[in-house]
């Protein structure tokens, strides 16, 4: 089973996808994985990654491409795969779609779970972190026993820059104008399924299961 996970960020994708993989017995393939282990690993896509990263350059679409397909066919993926963060863009969904075409593969499902703005700008302001040990918290769904505290170490909890509404805003209309489209790409292509991500995370958990079948 080939699945493609489709939300804003923050709307608990990444969950879902470990939970699939785990059930299904398939890889979880999350592009920041494949970018951080190419460059580890001194592979020669990680190279030409690195390269423009330290540039502050964004990576072309044709090297994450190729690190995704170079993934995508290793051997732990004969059974499928769940992949997370890829494609972003319309451009990078029709070169997968080609490339697996020329391989007599397709893509299953584009499971899209879906969350208004607003609750991912609630949720993630209710992230806390502790300046001292890195645990996490959340003042509603896994608050420290102590407001501001941390349980582990005793030292202060505070909102992280990138969890402040301002920044998941900005997050939130890149991610409007660039990956939202692949929505309705993959609404036409017939192989779009939306699940309410607002649920809690059992329950959308369950409802992915049933479109999976
Ligand atoms: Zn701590």
């Amino acid at each position: 089973m080939k699945i493609i996970m489709l939300g804003a960020p923050g709307a608990g994708k990444g969950t879902q996808a470990d939970r699939i993989a785990a059930k299904h017995g398939i890889p979880h393939i999350a592009t920041g994985d494949i970018f951080r282990s190419n460059i580890k690993e001194g592979t020669e896509l990680g190279q030409q990654a690195k390269k423009y990263m330290d540039q502050g350059l964004l990576v072309p679409d044709e090297v994450t491409i190729n690190m995704v397909l170079d993934r995508i066919q290793k051997d732990d993926c004969k059974d499928g795969y769940v992949l997370d963060g890829f494609p972003r863009t319309i451009p990078q969904a029709e070169s997968l779609g080609k490339a697996l075409q020329e391989r007599g593969q397709k893509i299953d499902f584009a499971l899209n779970v879906d969350v208004p703005d607003e609750n991912i700008v609630k949720r993630m302001g209710g992230r806390r972190a502790c300046i001292n040990c890195g645990a996490t918290y959340h003042t509603q769904f896994a608050p420290p026993k102590k407001d501001g505290i941390c349980d582990k170490c005793g030292s202060e909890l505070v909102l992280r820059d990138d969890d402040k509404p301002e920044t998941v805003q900005k997050r939130l209309s890149v991610y409007h104008e660039q990956t939202k489209p692949l929505i309705g790409y993959y609404e036409q292509i017939g192989i779009l399924a939306t699940v309410d991500g607002t649920q809690e995370m059992d329950q959308v958990f369950n409802s992915i299961e049933t479109i999976l079948g």
